[in-house]
C-alpha cells in the first residue's frame, strides 16, 4: 500500500509541474517577443475636465501572442521583471511613445515605469528619449506607484529628483491601493495623484463612496498636487469628478486604449490647438 505522503505527491505534482511549465513557456515566449519587437503600444486619451478636451494619452503595452491573443500587461509585466527584460522593454516604451506623441501637437504623454527601472540609468534614458523625439520635457509624465516611494531608498529619491529637475512630471499611479503617508509623498517631487479605478468605478451609482474620492481630491489639492481619475466608465462618474475639481479623467467613457492610428483620427475630429 502507498503511504499518504506518496499519494499526495502523485496527485499534486502534475499540477505544480504544469503551472511551472506555463510560467516558463510564458517567459520564453516573452523573451522572444521582446527581442523580436513584437510588443505594441496602445494609447488611451486623458481628458482635461475644465475644457472637456483630450490633452494627453497614457501609453499602455500590448502583447499580441500568436496562440493566446492579447495577453494582459498585468500578467506579463511581472514576468518581464522577473526575467530581467523590463529595463530594455521600458526603455523601448519610453522611446517609442515619445516619438509617437511628438507627432501630436500639444498632447501630453504618460508612461508607466516599473520599480526596477528606477536606477541611475533612467534619467539619461529619459533625456535621450525626449531629445531624439524632439519632445519637450514638460509634455512627459512618468507614472510610478506608491510602493516605490514606500521603500524610500536614497537611489530612488536621487533618480526621481534628477528626472523632475529636467522638467519631467511625476504621477503616483493607483493611488489609494497602497499606504503612502502624506508627509512622505510631500518629500518627493510629485506633481500628480492618479486615483485608482477601484475608487472611481461605481461612483455615480453608490457602489463606490463619493466622500472618499472627494477626500482624496481635497487632500491632493491641499498639498498642491493635481488629480487624475482613472476608470471613468460613465458620464455620471465624469460629471461628479469634474464637480469635485478633479483636473483630469481617463476611462472607457472617454476613450479606450487604442492603436496610434485611432488617436490620429480622434485628433482630426477634435483638434487640440
Ligand atoms: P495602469 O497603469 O493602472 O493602467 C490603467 C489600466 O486600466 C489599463 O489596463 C487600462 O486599459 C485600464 N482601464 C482604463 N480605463 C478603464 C476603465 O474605464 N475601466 C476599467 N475597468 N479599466 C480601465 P491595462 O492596459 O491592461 O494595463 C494594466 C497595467 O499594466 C497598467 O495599469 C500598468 O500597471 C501595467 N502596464 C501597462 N503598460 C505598461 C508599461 O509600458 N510599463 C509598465 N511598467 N507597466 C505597464
Ligand atoms: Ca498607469
Ligand atoms: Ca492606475
Ligand atoms: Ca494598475
Amino acid at each position: 500500500a502507498k503511504g499518504a505522503g506518496k499519494d499526495r505527491h502523485e496527485r499534486f505534482e502534475p499540477i505544480m509541474h504544469s503551472a511551472a511549465l506555463a510560467r516558463l513557456e510564458l517567459a520564453t515566449a516573452l523573451r522572444t517577443a521582446v527581442a523580436g519587437r513584437e510588443l505594441l503600444l496602445h494609447y488611451q486619451p486623458i481628458v482635461d475636465t475644465r475644457t472637456g478636451r483630450i490633452d494627453g494619452v497614457e501609453a499602455l503595452l500590448r502583447w499580441p501572442h500568436p496562440q493566446r491573443g492579447f495577453i494582459s500587461p498585468d500578467e506579463f509585466i511581472p514576468v518581464a521583471e522577473s526575467i530581467g527584460v523590463i529595463g530594455d522593454l521600458g526603455n523601448w516604451v519610453l522611446r517609442t511613445a515619445c516619438t509617437r506623441v511628438s507627432q501630436w501637437p500639444n498632447l501630453r504623454l504618460a508612461v508607466n515605469v516599473s520599480p526596477l527601472q528606477l536606477g541611475p540609468a533612467l534619467p539619461g534614458q529619459v533625456r535621450a528619449a525626449l531629445a531624439d523625439a524632439g519632445l519637450s520635457a514638460d509634455r512627459l509624465t512618468l507614472e510610478i506607484t506608491e510602493t516605490m516611494l514606500a521603500a524610500d531608498s536614497p537611489h530612488v529619491r536621487a533618480c526621481l529628483q534628477e528626472i523632475a529637475a529636467d522638467g519631467v512630471k511625476l504621477a503616483v499611479d493607483d493611488f489609494g491601493t497602497g499606504h503612502s503617508s502624506l508627509s512622505r509623498l510631500r518629500s518627493f517631487p510629485i506633481h500628480e495623484l492618479k486615483i485608482d479605478k477601484s475608487f472611481v468605478i461605481g461612483l455615480a451609482t453608490g457602489d463606490s463612496h463619493p466622500g472618499l474620492v472627494a477626500g482624496v481630491i481635497a487632500l491632493a489639492h491641499g498639498i498642491d498636487l493635481e488629480v487624475v481619475a482613472e476608470g471613468v466608465e460613465s458620464s455620471g462618474e465624469y460629471i461628479l469628478l469634474k464637480n469635485l475639481g478633479c483636473e483630469h479623467a481617463q476611462g472607457y467613457h472617454l476613450g479606450r486604449p487604442v492603436p496610434p492610428e485611432d488617436i490620429d483620427a480622434l485628433l482630426r475630429q477634435h483638434p487640440t490647438q
